[in-house]
């Protein structure tokens, strides 16, 4: 039994990668580009790579460095590789729903790595009914990879020829024995981006991932495009026409790694700025300005900047907590966050707090910090989070609960703050982000602010919709 100990957070979706480098390592450099996506998924690690006319896989639960050791890269060799990490948003964290998910083309597989989520996945699971190969996973990649595999033709043509039938949010890889594939949905939910490196080129959910392995940042795969690498270049192909831009505003706020360019912008100075604003929105006399380790503290400082209030560090994290199999006793669960912070009392002692934090989902996190500072002698806790509150569901590839389970769906900021026990708590306009940002506020996919969903959204919108499914088929 798995669980997650450490928060409420919304969950971070999934990396992607890919790379074309005749005569490199190839999956050495997948290796480390998807160590620097870590933070996007942990339940899951997969490399496939292209030799020789095969494609080879090999993916498990687990880090990306529980999954592979030396031995295990020295075996995949090649001129090519895609990489996945996951967080599962839809279907279960089982062996089967690892990524690159695989399908047989009549030719050789095909490998497909996903982030996103599609919305019309009942549909598609109809279009690939009659397929003779069964579906093994539970989850909507799966389904791009047989709507590929039942395409004849290069994989760039598959691709585009299916590419207007997903809806929803997605950036993926696909690799066959010799084409590597990068698509993105017309809105460009996830980030997807392009890089150049010696001897190829290479694709990746983030900068942070091109940093890595010393590629250079040439541009972003466009919402809508289809593009083929090669080692000596990019073809591309606008397979879609580029909708009404709708990139994730969580990647700014919370989900990217803040050394990741996005939108060419540093994501650090971005979160910052978030900081300076609220300050400015939502002024409180104090004696500190303390970040929540590590996502809260690019806010915490730009408060700290604008409003001349001290900044502090005041808990220390515990890096090593994320996906545990050891399930804590009940008295630890009760309180699973001091599983991941420790006061430093001494700093916290008699001081009246304003604590920054980027996001509240259910407020249990936000109730068990205030409790925490409070036992640690902090006389007041003024949170301040830097996002607007979330009342509604993402559909589009973040794990969040159901709108009954947003505790901003059906309390007011007031009630919220006397729920927690915070002395006081004001959370970032939109208005506010949209300036932080440096962006108009209508390029971004804001659904779990206003409601307003740009994309059609499931009927059928559990995370394990397709279990039921599953089970349903085999008991026939
Ligand atoms: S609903 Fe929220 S979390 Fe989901 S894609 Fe839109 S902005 Fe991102």
């Amino acid at each position: 039994m798995s669980i997650w100990i450490d928060d409420d957070s919304p969950h971070d979706e999934c990396g992607v990668v890919g790379i074309v480098a005749p005569g490199r390592d190839i999956a050495r450099l997948a290796f480390f580009a998807l160590h620097a996506l870590q933070h996007r998924g942990q339940e899951s690690a997969g490399i496939a790579v292209a030799d020789d006319g095969h494609v080879l896989v090999q993916r498990d639960l687990g880090l990306v460095g529980a999954v592979f050791d030396e031995a295990s890269l020295r075996s995949l060799g090649g001129h090519s590789a895609i990489g996945h990490v996951r967080y599962s948003t839809t279907g279960s964290n089982k062996w089967e729903n690892a990524q690159p998910v695989t399908r047989n083309r009549g030719d050789g597989l095909v490998a497909l790595g996903h982030n996103g989520n599609l919305t019309n996945t009942d549909d598609l699971r109809r279009i690939v009914a009659d397929d003779p190969q069964p579906l093994q996973a539970t989850t909507d990649s799966e389904i791009i990879a047989a709507l590929l595999a039942r395409t004849p033709g290069s994989l760039f043509d598959a691709v585009a020829a299916n590419i207007h039938l997903l809806v929803g949010a997605f950036s993926a890889v696909a690799l066959s024995s010799d084409e590597l594939i990068a698509f993105r949905d017309a809105h460009g939910v996830r980030p997807l981006v392009i890089g150049a490196l010696d001897g190829g080129y290479c694709v990746a959910s983030e900068t942070c991932a091109l940093d890595q392995i010393g590629a250079k940042l040439v541009r972003e795969v466009r919402p809508g495009e289809v593009i083929r690498l090669t080692a000596d270049g990019i073809e591309s192909r606008q397979a879609l026409a580029p909708a009404v831009s709708r990139m994730c505003v969580f990647e700014h706020i919370y989900f990217a790694r803040p050394d990741s360019l996005l939108d060419g912008r540093n994501v650090w100075e971005q979160r910052r700025a978030m900081g300076i604003e609220l300050a400015g929105e939502a002024p409180v006399d104090a004696d500190m300005v303390v970040g929540l380790p590590d996502s809260g503290t690019p806010a915490a400082i730009g408060y700290a900047f604008a409003s001349g209030i001290p900044y502090s560090e005041a808990v220390v994290r515990n890096r090593y907590v994320g996906r545990s199999f050891i399930q804590p006793d009940q008295e630890l669960r009760k309180n699973g966050v001091k599983l991941k912070f420790n006061p430093l009392r001494e700093i916290i002692d008699g001081k009246r707090l304003i604590v920054v934090d980027d996001s509240i989902v259910r407020g249990t996190t936000t109730q068990q910090v205030v409790a925490m500072l409070r036992e640690a002698g902090a006389a007041e806790v003024h949170m301040r989070i830097s996002s607007p509150p979330i009342s509604w569901p993402c559909f589009y590839g973040i794990d969040m609960p159901s709108r009954q389970e947003l505790i901003a769906s059906s309390h007011s900021i007031e009630q919220v703050a006397a729920m927690t026990g915070a002395t006081s708590l004001a959370h970032l306009s939109l208005d506010g982000l949209e300036r932080a940002i440096g962006s108009p506020a209508n390029r971004f996919c804001r659904a779990c602010f206003t409601g307003e969903y740009a994309i059609p959204v499931p009927d059928s919108t559990t995370k394990l919709r397709f279990e039921d499914l599953t089970a349903g088929a085999s008991s026939q």
